[in-house]
């Protein structure tokens, strides 16, 4: 992938120098070939590697489980994404960040990702938050806070953990927080509602 942008990159330049030497309307190649380049290879922000992890989320609502979304990025790009899919595999283990990364492990082919970070819409809980520090994340960036369940600043302030809070290195919280928040309590309000037209409904029918 490095050697096919640097590849086009070099054709864009040959090309601009070909033509800025050349005759009356070089400037306007010139515009049309760089101002598009500069845009395409402008750096990504921790926000926009958050909207795809909320684009995960978003799925994972689509299909009746708790919006939860993950991505994992190295050297500005996505590696793996994921979204909470407990219901669907039935499995207790399988959280959104825990899917990542075990899909950046399989692409990397190892279990080591020091030079990855995780983006993860919700703090993540006690069992991830292991997992996250086990493969050495370099820098974990979250949404909104988990005060029931989340164990990076919320039950538990994990960096104040001696050995066990070495990785990740950085956190990061607070990226897109209200959209990461505002997603989970459309959800659980959507069920709360759902619950209560079923009682009434249940009720009726006695
Ligand atoms: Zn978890």
């Amino acid at each position: 992938m490095k050697a096919s942008v640097s590849g086009i990159i070099t054709l864009v330049q040959q090309t601009w120098y070909t033509t800025w030497s050349g005759p009356e309307g070089s400037s306007h190649t010139y515009l049309c070939l760089r101002v598009p380049l500069f845009i395409s290879m402008k750096e990504k922000t921790a926000e926009d590697f958050m909207r795809l992890a909320l684009r995960e989320a978003e799925k994972a609502r689509a299909i009746d489980e708790v919006p939860v979304g993950a991505v994992i990025v190295r050297d500005g790009k996505v590696i793996s994404r994921a979204h909470n899919l407990r219901e669907k595999n039935q499995k207790a283990d399988s959280h959104a960040e825990m899917l990542a990364i075990r899909k950046a492990s399989s692409k990397l082919g190892t279990w080591c990702l020091d030079d990855c970070d995780l983006y993860v819409t919700l703090e993540p809980c006690m069992m991830c938050t292991g997992v996250i520090g086990l493969s050495r994340i370099h820098a974990l960036y979250y949404g909104t806070s988990d005060p029931k369940g989340g164990t990076v600043d919320s039950l538990v302030q994990i960096k104040t953990i001696r050995h066990i809070g070495t990785y990740p290195k950085e956190i990061h919280s607070g990226i897109l927080q209200p959209e990461c928040s505002a997603i989970l309590s459309d959800f659980f309000r959507e069920k709360r509602k759902k619950k209560k037209r079923d009682r009434n409904e249940f009720r009726k029918a006695q």
